[in-house]
């Protein structure tokens, strides 16, 4: 695929997803300002990831260490979060350049983001991870012990609980990610209730390209969207 196709999908992508959210977001009562549209870069080249900054897209995520760290010096000026699974090993890596680590899944994670974050004298915001699924496969908080965490996350120095995370379980229909939604909105609300120190929780990151309209729908207030912007992704090219 050439460079000049690349931003060719974007930009017809771009305004139909725009528009898209629009429409979500007025169903939940909201306004298409109170959702952030997060583009998740992985596998997507530097220049693209640019053309999509100058273009409008004010934040990015990456799931990888090793990727964001070999583009971040060519980056444009971005609003720049973490997105992927983050082994404690890393985080010295990721603390210092980034404003958002949406999967904080452990407490061994927060506890080791908050020591780097304090050498390097800065606050690092971050989002609890729930397996709202419940599956194996994958890390995250589960709902049942949610509360706890936050609360001994929040005692950190260094952090800063903004809100929640989640990956739903991947189903081929969409209208069955709405339960698990629902039931993400519900913890939200409730942890937000909680008026936990410390924290200042105003983040439900959920919805990907196949299900970011349901998830706005039923509460997200921060979708992270790679496929739908930037078109299949290849794997091949790293
Ligand atoms: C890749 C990725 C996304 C975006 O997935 P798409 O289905 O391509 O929109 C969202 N969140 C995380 C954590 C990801 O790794």
């Amino acid at each position: 695929m050439t460079e000049k196709s690349s931003v060719e999908i974007f930009n017809e992508n771009y305004e139909e997803i725009k528009q898209k959210i629009k429409t979500a977001a007025e169903k939940s009562g909201r306004k298409s300002e109170d959702i952030t549209l997060l583009a998740a870069t992985k596998t997507v080249d530097v220049k693209v990831i640019n053309h999509a900054i100058e273009s409008g897209i004010d934040y990015i995520g990456e799931n990888r260490v090793q990727e964001f760290l070999s583009k971040k010096d060519e980056l444009i000026d971005c609003r720049r979060h973490f997105i992927g699974h983050l082994q404690t090993n890393k985080v010295k890596d990721i603390v210092p350049y980034v404003e958002l680590i949406h999967s904080v899944d452990s407490f061994r994670l927060a506890k080791e983001i908050s020591k780097v974050s304090l050498k390097l004298n800065k606050i690092t915001d971050i989002l609890l991870e729930v397996n709202i699924g419940k599956e194996e496969s994958k890390t995250g908080f589960c709902a049942e012990e949610l509360i706890d965490n936050a609360k001994l996350i929040s005692a950190l120095e260094g952090v800063r609980i903004r809100g929640l995370m989640a990956i739903p379980p991947i189903c081929e229909n969409g209208e069955k990610n709405i339960k698990y939604f629902k039931e993400m909105r519900k913890l939200f609300i409730d942890i937000r209730g909680k008026k936990i120190d410390n924290s200042n929780i105003d983040i439900l990151s959920m919805g990907m390209s196949d299900d970011y309209r349901e998830a706005i729908e039923n509460g997200a207030t921060l979708v992270r969207i790679g496929t739908a912007l930037f078109g299949k992704r290849d794997y091949t090219k790293k």
